[in-house]
């Protein structure tokens, strides 16, 4: 695949003359026009765009633009935009118009971002594939029989095919992480507390990031700069200082500690994969950096811990979703406890509902401390198994998925089979560290394979400093 441009290139141009604001975003809206079969969008801004746009380039003219003059990003349909649809991918939501700004959108619009559209997604953001949208599939452009990963694989096609510089995801198991993985392209997800959340429609409150995708570790550096802080709209946006990514980005890694966990390199792992993060741990030690190899012991624990308090907490978050506030309401109801069953029933799709059936599950009475007081136990466990890790590695490797692409219907008809795809990315949400998935080659059908790198809590800067590295 054609390799895009990195938004430091574009700015030169713009700044040089070269390029307008406008002329960037009419490109972009060409090639998703062009690329309208691979489903990677659910709505296109164009005049709101292009109106921007050319407001941007009097500000250039000016001298007054922002940081993020020149750069257009797409974001994910599970992010509010004043007077948008907001579906979720859901038919549940198909109608619903936002009355506010996400205050990540607000921050990236302040720096004169322009915003191209609405990414498709796995339906409440649940999946690993894209394929559970009610909108249908979204294709990876690498290979269109193969799936683009999930459930942010809009925002990661957006990206691979040129659609738009960056894209913002969320990452509640790892969709930011495993789509990026499937595509070729960079993927970070921010530590939980790091980007306000506020505008984001909630699937598991104490999971969900948000965060870019883009074609270098410097143009995720630039979005994360721009999204991250405190919010006052949000009492889970921490309140620490958000250090300078970019001046991170000085390409030395010598004596920096990477730790390779020895639960990771499990059996079900592709070889294809294997022998690519191998390549990459050589890569940084050649640049001075030392491997050693630590203990996760609870990794086999991971899925299970993830789906149950992951399902527990989408269950109360979709309660929300009852045809009498939001969105679809059926037509058919007498009463109102019909109302909620139709409404409910006919806007979820199966994913969703499986989940909230799972969820409910977990919390009722008879199995609350069985499965939902055990898994936070668990997770509590997960979490020290980071932290003592962390006491003797600055970071950790390892894959970000099991293998590359799968194809279109594989799993579909195989919820577990799914779920496992995603060992590798749930421990850090569960952790609440960062994360961040780097192209790391191919394997034997030219499909992308993606290294994953797990830092400290508020650590960004370490992983992004690593990813940019393995660019160089
Ligand atoms: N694939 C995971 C899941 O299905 C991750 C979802 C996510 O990060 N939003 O739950």
């Amino acid at each position: 695949m054609k390799r895009h441009t990195a938004f430091h290139e574009t700015r030169a141009a713009l700044e040089a003359g070269e390029a307008t604001c406008e002329g960037i975003t009419r490109q972009y809206l060409e090639t998703i026009e062009k690329g309208k079969r691979l489903n990677a969008f659910l709505a296109v801004f164009p005049e709101q765009a292009l109106g921007r746009a050319c407001a941007v380039d009097r500000k250039l003219a000016g001298g007054t633009a922002g940081r993020l003059a020149g750069m257009v990003i797409a974001v994910k349909d599970v992010l509010c935009v004043k007077n948008e649809r907001v579906t979720c991918a859901s038919k549940i939501l198909k109608n619903f118009v936002s009355l506010f700004d996400a205050t990540v959108v607000r921050r990236l619009e302040a720096e004169d971002a322009v915003i191209i559209g609405k990414t498709n997604m796995d339906e409440f953001a649940m999946g690993s594939s894209t394929e559970n949208s009610a909108y249908g599939p979204v294709l990876n452009p690498v290979d269109e029989s193969r799936v683009p990963g999930g459930s942010s694989g809009g925002s990661a096609v957006a990206v691979a095919a040129g659609m738009a510089h960056t894209a913002l995801g969320s990452d509640t198991g790892g969709s930011i992480r495993q789509p990026a993985s499937f595509c070729g392209i960079v993927g970070l997800k921010p530590t939980y507390g790091r980007v306000s959340r506020y505008g984001l429609v909630a699937l598991s409150s104490s999971f969900d990031q948000i965060g870019p995708f883009a074609n270098a570790a410097s143009d995720a550096a630039r979005v994360l700069q721009v999204i991250a802080g405190h919010d006052e709209n949000d009492s889970t946006s921490a309140r620490m200082p958000v250090p300078d990514y970019l001046a991170a980005l000085d390409r030395n890694i010598r004596g920096l500690r990477i730790g390779v966990p020895r639960e990771a390199f499990i059996d079900g792992l592709n070889a294809q994969v294997r022998t690519a993060l191998e390549r990459v741990l050589d890569r940084l030690r050649e640049g001075g950096a030392v491997v050693e190899e630590v203990s996760l012991p609870c990794s086999e624990f991971v899925i299970s811990t993830y789906y149950i308090l992951m399902t527990a907490e989408a269950s109360s978050n979709l309660a929300r979703f009852d045809g009498a506030r939001y969105g679809y309401r059926s037509s058919g109801a007498r009463d109102l406890t019909e109302n909620y069953v139709r409404s409910r029933s006919e806007g979820f799709g199966a994913e969703t509902k499986r989940r909230i059936m799972l969820g409910t599950y977990v919390l009722s009475a008879g199995y609350y401390d069985a499965y939902y007081l055990k898994a936070q136990k668990v997770r509590r466990l997960i979490q020290e198994d980071f932290l003592n890790a962390f006491r003797r590695v600055d970071c950790v490797c390892m894959p970000t998925a099991p293998t590359t692409a799968f194809a279109r219907g594989e799993k579909a008809d195989d919820p577990l089979e799914m779920y496992l795809s995603d060992v590798y990315t749930v421990s850090a949400n569960l952790a609440g560290v960062p994360a961040i998935s780097v192209p790391a080659g191919s394997d034997d059908r030219g499909l992308p394979i993606g290294a994953q790198f797990i830092g400290r809590q508020f650590d960004e800067a370490t992983i992004l400093k690593i990813a940019d590295f393995l660019e160089s």
